[in-house]
């Protein structure tokens, strides 16, 4: 531990990103005890998403977890992202193990990016890219903004709202490739399918969505 570390864990002592305490020196996972006993951990194998081969989610979206990450997206925990990426890319080795060639993200509209001033799926892409040593790629891009998913109550009104509001950028070319596609949460798959499909037409051979939590 360096002294710069030291000082900082003094002032801002690392927290448990889902019950917020404080956290013990051997917790050195970055989540607490207590946490890693009575999380909804997701032991079902994914959830079948359009045009992915699968979808797969360390944790249900309930109570911490849910706190968790509106800490993460609102409330200034971006710090947490290295956790989250852990968990989600520990998943992926324990349930997909097979090989991937990159992994790219869900983007939030340009509107969205400015007034959060980050895209969280990136970050926690970034994360899982860091633990399997794997190259992130920006791949996609939000075309049309669109309402807030968890606003609408059917999945076909859901899978009407993100139509065509995903694009894939300029001069990608995924031809053959295998790809994770990370987003926060899954709820129906309407949009991890729908940015899967963009992804396929740009030539993938195969995605995997990989989320955080999955919502019932
Ligand atoms: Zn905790």
């Amino acid at each position: 531990m360096n002294l710069g570390k030291l000082v900082l864990d003094l002032i801002y002592p690392p927290r448990c990103p889902f019950c917020g305490r404080v956290l013990e020196v051997w917790e050195e996972e970055g989540l607490c005890h207590r946490c890693q006993k009575t999380l909804p951990w997701q032991l079902e194998v994914g959830k079948q998403v359009d045009f992915c081969a699968r979808c797969l989610s360390p944790l249900w979206y309930r109570g911490s977890v849910r706190r968790g990450m509106r800490r993460f997206k609102f409330q200034g925990g971006q710090i947490h992202a290295r956790l989250f990426g852990m968990l989600m890319a520990q998943c992926l080795h324990d349930q997909w193990g097979e090989e991937v060639d990159g992994i790219t993200w869900v983007p939030v509209s340009r509107r969205r990016l400015g007034q959060r001033g980050f895209d969280q799926c990136q970050l926690l892409a970034r994360e899982v890219g860091k633990y399997l040593g794997v190259e992130v790629v920006p791949t996609l891009e939000k075309v049309r903004n669109t309402k807030q998913q968890s606003r609408i109550p059917t999945p076909s009104a859901r899978q009407a709202n993100v139509m065509g509001a995903y694009a894939v950028l300029d001069g990608i070319d995924l031809t053959g490739k295998r790809m994770v596609l990370v987003d926060d949460v899954v709820t129906s798959g309407a949009t991890l399918g729908e940015c899967a499909a963009c992804l396929r037409m740009a030539g993938a051979e195969e995605v995997i969505g990989l989320t955080l939590a999955r919502a019932r």
